[in-house]
């Protein structure tokens, strides 16, 4: 174990953590996106005793501890590999990470195709730090909105699917063992044909090879994607939602301590399904989301200042005001609706929204129908002038 963190301006990973202004991001993946209840409360205990106390769920399923000091980072680093948060070894944490459709049971196609994944990776080549592959695998897909260079998914006919980010059609395969090899296989032609400096698979557009070039057949064809994990009861648990994707770990220790729960799986969509029997009647806790109709389900918001260097506007607070004048009946009609971002770079939500506001130079700039990065419609809002605009643009909807 090495005794000083490598600080990088992005992507960070628990070996490789983040600087920001509240000190080092520590980024952990639970591996095949679930907990035991014990690392559950581990990674609670680790939050308080080494960082600010803060938890946060990112949009690749993965779970970040913020304010770490440069001298606790070894401490903590010592005290996640002993609770199986991180391996030991950087080289395992450096290779693609798997996001798993949250509702995997085991021995299922997910799963194996997940655990199977996790044995072959090592013989991967090295990739992006920011490769993923997406394991999606039930009946329908649920994955489809999340980033992954290459998932696994079913075909409109039932059928196994490997699928390469940016194309609409997949690769049948005949089954879990066939998939691995393919996506190995893919893996390999994209680092030998110069994929490397696209940097994501999505951004490479070099023809397919013969040997995973898909026709138009039905069975090539992804299933219709599925809904998403909503708040509250589940035939595993329950689901409850992170504001704005984070919570004090004092908030999610309680949840975790409740008496049935015996895991935690994480999900893209800034929800933790809560493995136990009683999930149907589990009391709601005070600072997380148990509501599907809860307006924040709608919205993405960034950390924003003072947690990010890169901000000039507090983005946390504005979606907190801005929470208060939303109707329930927004999240009814979708999440997505309303990204506020600290800048330009759009962290909490790659793809658009209807309403979005991107901080510069500590007022906002409004886009409709887009993304962080797009061309506002009006620009050097202040915070509540941008409140009265978000509101009118939705109350016209
Ligand atoms: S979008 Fe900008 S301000 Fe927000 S977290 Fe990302 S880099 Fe920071």
């Amino acid at each position: 174990m090495t005794t000083s963190p490598r600080v990088r301006g992005w992507c960070p990973g628990a070996w490789r953590p983040m600087a920001s202004s509240d000190g080092l991001l520590v980024r952990v993946r639970p591996r095949l996106g679930r907990l035991t209840r014990a690392q559950g409360l581990a990674l609670c205990d680790a939050a308080e005793t080494f960082g600010s106390g803060l938890i946060e769920l990112t949009r690749r399923a993965n779970l970040q501890l913020r304010g770490v000091s440069e001298a606790g980072w070894p401490s903590l680093m010592a005290f996640l590999v002993e609770h199986g948060l991180v391996d030991s070894n950087a080289e395992v944490e450096r290779r693609p990470a798997l996001m798993l459709a949250p509702d995997w049971r085991d021995g299922d196609a997910t799963h194996r195709a997940a655990s199977l994944l996790v044995e072959r990776l090592e013989t991967w080549p090295t990739l992006p730090d920011k490769w993923g592959l997406a394991i999606d695998a039930g009946p329908e897909p649920v994955l489809t909105d999340a980033s992954a260079d290459l998932r696994l998914e079913r075909s409109s006919e039932g059928g196994l699917l490997v699928r390469v980010d940016g194309r609409d059609l997949g690769i049948p395969v005949d089954d879990v063992d066939d998939a691995v090899a393919l996506m190995t296989r893919l893996a390999w032609w994209f680092v030998d044909v110069g994929g490397l400096e696209a940097g994501r698979m999505r951004r490479f557009t070099a023809p397919l090879p013969d040997w995973a070039a898909a026709d138009a057949a039905a069975t090539t064809a992804p299933a219709a994607s599925g809904p998403h994990l909503v708040p509250g009861a589940h035939p595993r648990g329950r689901v409850v939602g992170l504001p704005f994707g984070r919570a004090p770990a004092s908030v999610l220790r309680s949840a975790f301590c409740a008496e049935d729960v015996t895991g935690v799986r994480v999900t893209p969509w800034r929800r933790l399904l809560l493995e136990g029997e009683g999930g149907a009647d589990a009391a709601p806790v005070e600072g997380l989301i148990d509501d599907a109709r809860d307006p924040r389900l709608a919205m993405d918001a960034c950390p924003g200042a003072p947690y990010c260097t890169q901000a000039s506007v507090a983005t946390l607070r504005l979606a907190d005001r801005l929470k208060g004048r939303l109707s329930e009946r927004l999240s009814e009609q979708g999440g997505g609706r309303v990204h506020i971002s600290g800048c330009a770079k759009g962290c909490a939500r790659g793809r658009s929204a209807e309403v979005c506001l991107t901080g510069r130079d500590g007022r906002y700039d409004l886009i409709l129908g887009g993304r962080a990065d797009d061309t506002p419609v009006a620009t050097d809002l202040s915070p509540a002038d941008a409140i009265e605009r978000i509101v009118a643009v939705l109350e016209s909807t």
